[in-house]
């Protein structure tokens, strides 16, 4: 009580120095109480009377008064009822309003009360201390305050129940609040990093938790028709092949992990190729079809599939010799797959005595290396299609939209007569040594420039080689020179194409980094000359 300071906390029973009855003949109570009172005193209200025009000094004197004088007991109402907040204020000003008897009041049905119309919420009277004040203080403490001894002591179980409830809410409204806090910073996230980028922000992304984006990327893969272009990308697929079936002693009585196993085409290679044994694990229901894939082609005493994210299953063995993975997305790094193959990599790869780490031969991941390049572009026609186009639409000014168009990197075939340099590689992966960090870098890079043009962009492409510890070591490009692929060429455009000399150097910096919103897309930042432009792959 002495701790109270809030008129509904207190049941509105303030500056009661007219009521000794409220003591409880507790000494340190007393005190407590008397120091209340004198706070209280200061800003007491007086409460008109709901049946004559007699001021009270309280509510509690109010009540008591009603009781006294006009033989109702309000808390009886209010607990006959289970009036909530707003019942009790509709009940007092219907009563104020009404100027209804007290015995039409003991007398209600249950249902409907008469003060049910909204119109009861207005206050009659202002400042009516009575609809200051929370019923279920009213009910804890009415009769018992009026009386002293065990009654007493059920009114403050009730109160100290009541508070508890109280607590119990605020403290799921607090939480509450701070779930709608996380979102908001989710969304304002968002907004910073898509301002970055010139892309509107999307509202509805804000509520798509990681889970659920990892869930329709799996689904993507559910479908048999992304496995079917995987699989009739010849120059994909027969390097994976030619590399295992050209290099069996690697394989011989090894026991290898298939990281996504799709279709299990690798795993199938594997086997044929000599493994003893292959765990395939793939977290999309095309792993159903690789069940009856591998069954049908008689292999299911080799290979094991397992349905789940490798990150969350425990495979039947302690470690492996090899991993094979195809990983790779468009401009080697989106998706984040290789977060999940560097993920196995760290927990199942068997150490072969002399350790991958410090460059041990066996056990590997293959492919093994990556190398990442950078040409200049030098496509006036194909600017002028995406970016000048905007400049005249019908003969209106849409220019404001290259900033729309700029930053969307293009997954696209390039024609390999439109590169005006030689090309620079800007980052090598090596699966086997690789942290997942550097997975994000920056890297300075200079392109030989060999036409005296204007650079209309920057392409960017991967090449794969199948390395360590192969007699017969296989690679393939995805670079526009080269047979195309479904991962096809990744165009960064500029948004007004820059003067080159033949001859002359073109330096710039690049940066690649994971959008922390949705980690499978990738920001990509090019510094060259004086411009700076952020591209996002997703
Ligand atoms: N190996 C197959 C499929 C490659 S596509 C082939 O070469 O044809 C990549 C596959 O990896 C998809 O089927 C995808 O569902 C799966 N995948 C991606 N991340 C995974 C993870 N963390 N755990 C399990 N499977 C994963």
């Amino acid at each position: 009580m002495a701790e109270c300071k809030d008129p509904r906390e207190c049941g509105g029973d303030r500056a009661v120095d007219d009521m000794p009855e409220l003591s409880d003949g507790d000494d340190d109570e007393m005190d407590d109480e008397e120091q209340w009172m004198e706070e209280d005193e200061e800003d007491s209200q007086s409460v008109t009377c709901l049946f004559c025009d007699r001021l009270l000094s309280s509510v509690t004197a109010t009540l008591q008064h009603c009781t006294a004088e006009h033989h109702i007991n309000l808390v009886d109402v209010i607990r006959k009822h289970s009036l909530d907040d707003y019942g009790y204020i509709k009940m007092i000003n219907f009563i104020r309003s009404t100027n209804c008897s007290t015995s039409s009041l003991t007398a209600l049905p249950d249902a409907p009360l008469p003060w049910e119309s909204e119109v009861f919420l207005r206050p009659v009277l202002q400042d009516d201390p009575l609809l200051q004040t929370d019923p279920e203080e009213l009910c804890g403490s009415d009769g018992s305050c009026l009386s002293s001894g065990p009654e007493s002591h059920d009114a403050l179980q009730r109160r100290a129940q009541a508070a508890e409830e109280r607590a119990r809410c605020s403290e799921e409204a607090l939480a509450r609040a701070m779930d709608d806090l996380h979102k908001l910073k989710l969304l304002a996230q968002g907004l910073v990093l898509n301002a970055e980028t010139g892309k509107p922000g999307k509202l509805g992304a804000v509520a798509e938790l990681r889970e659920d984006e990892d869930e329709a990327y799996f689904s993507s893969y559910g479908h048999y028709s992304i496995h079917e272009e995987m699989l009739k990308d010849k120059v994909r697929t027969e390097s994976y092949r030619d590399f295992m079936y050209r290099n069996p002693e690697v394989f011989k009585d090894k026991v290898v992990l298939d990281v996504g196993c799709g279709t299990g085409i690798l795993s199938m290679f594997a086997a044929r190729a000599g493994a003893k044994k292959v765990i395939a694990v793939d977290q999309s229901e095309i792993i159903y079809q690789a069940m009856d894939i591998v069954r049908s082609n008689q292999l299911e005493d080799k290979i094991t599939l397992i349905k789940g994210r490798i990150e969350d299953i425990k495979l039947p063995v302690e470690k492996v010799d090899i991993i094979i993975s195809e990983w790779m997305g468009y401009f080697l790094l989106f998706e984040s797959m290789l977060d999940s193959v560097l993920h196995a990599r760290d927990l199942y790869l068997a150490d072969d005595g002399s350790g991958w780490i410090l460059g041990g031969t066996l056990p590997v991941i293959y492919p093994d290396l990556c190398n990442v390049s950078l040409a200049a572009l030098g496509d006036v026609q194909k600017h002028q299609d995406r970016i000048g186009f905007w400049d005249d639409v019908y003969s209106f000014n849409m220019a404001c939209m290259k900033k729309a168009v700029v930053p969307e990197a293009v997954v696209e075939v390039v024609n390999a007569d439109m590169l005006i340099s030689e090309p620079a590689v800007i980052q090598t992966i090596d699966c086997n040594r690789v942290c997942l960090s550097e997975l994000e870098f920056v890297s300075d890079f200079s392109l030989k420039i060999t036409n005296t043009t204007e650079c209309t962009g920057i392409v960017g492409y991967f090449d794969i080689f199948f390395d360590k510890g192969c007699s017969n070591k296989v690679m393939f490009s995805t670079g526009p020179q080269f047979t195309k692929t479904h991962w096809k060429q990744t165009v960064f455009l500029l948004e007004t194409p820059l003067p080159v000399q033949a001859g002359e150097e073109l330096s710039g910096k690049i940066t690649v980094r994971k959008n922390k919103k949705d980690p499978r897309s990738l920001f990509v930042t090019f510094d060259l000359r004086d411009r700076k432009q952020t591209y996002i792959l997703q």
